[in-house]
């Protein structure tokens, strides 16, 4: 792992993730490396061109002093959308926990979101806050498909276990089901699972893009071969995914689960 510091001008800045109003990225890079980021195009951005994504990280420089909690009442702010602010140097910088530690009085709505069992370490901090959402994202049970895709990040059933040490210390909690990887992920034994540990759901679907095609596309090929057609199919033909859409749809009604979903129907970018 490749480590850098680099001064960050601001640490929390304006987002352009619809209903999310600020964004805090810790550091730069994302140690769990996974095989679908969205987020490497932060290569190009941030100097870091011919490093591989997962093998780099910058470790954000900041002035803790300049967060003024006050300035976000009634905003909402995402940790994180281009990082995992549980990375596991994460312990050893403690950014994020810095900035939570700065945080703290605010009346903006937090929301966090990791794949990482490390979030339990801020559970005395979650509970100061009066407005805060602590989410896993995750897209199977299946700890050696995790381990494929998302090589750095903690197993499935550690980020279950975190979530419901989080729930108990009585802080609100979701479960992102993200991305959803069709005929693999199970949302059914995810929900079966969390169920009682989770009051809210959300979904997202498996985004392609130009730079993660060819990666998914050889891991469908490896790990479920018998898929890589339906996968080919449904690359080309987004309305698929209306399918799928209507299925998770139904289940939460039946099931009265509070839920959303994101999921993007064909408006990607190319880029
Ligand atoms: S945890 Fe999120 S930001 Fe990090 S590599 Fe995975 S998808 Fe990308």
């Amino acid at each position: 792992m490749k480590i850098s510091f680099r001064e960050a001008k601001s640490i929390i800045t304006k987002s352009n993730i619809p209903s999310i109003d600020y964004v805090i990225n810790p550091y730069i890079g994302c140690q769990h490396g996974c095989i679908y980021c969205y987020a490497e195009f932060m290569i190009r951005f941030t100097g870091h061109k011919g490093d591989r994504w997962g093998e780099f990280l910058d470790v954000k420089e900041f002035n803790a002093d300049k967060i003024k909690p006050e300035k976000y009442k009634g905003k909402r702010i995402l940790l994180s959308s281009v990082t995992d602010p549980y990375l596991p140097l994460e312990k050893k910088y403690q950014n994020t926990r810095q900035i939570l530690e700065k945080l703290v009085g605010t009346d903006a709505e937090i929301s966090i979101l990791t794949k990482s069992k490390l979030v339990v370490r801020d559970i005395d901090l979650f509970k100061k806050f009066k407005n805060i959402e602590v989410g896993i994202s995750i897209s199977t049970l299946d700890e050696t498909f995790a381990r494929t895709i998302e090589r750095g990040a903690s197993k499935p059933s550690d980020r279950l276990e975190a979530l419901r040490t989080i729930y108990e210390a009585g802080i609100q909690t979701y479960t992102f089901i993200s991305p959803f990887f069709p005929e693999i992920t199970d949302y059914i034994a995810i929900i079966e699972e969390s169920v009682s540990y989770t009051h809210n759901y959300m979904f997202e679907n498996l985004n392609f893009r130009p730079h993660n095609i060819p990666r998914i596309m050889s891991i469908i090929k490896e790990c479920y071969p018998d898929l890589i057609a339906k996968y080919q199919e449904i690359h080309k033909d987004r309305t698929q995914w209306d399918i799928v859409e209507t299925e998770i749809r139904d289940y939460c009604e039946e099931n009265q689960l509070r839920y959303s979903i994101e999921f993007h129907h064909g408006g990607f970018s190319k880029s």
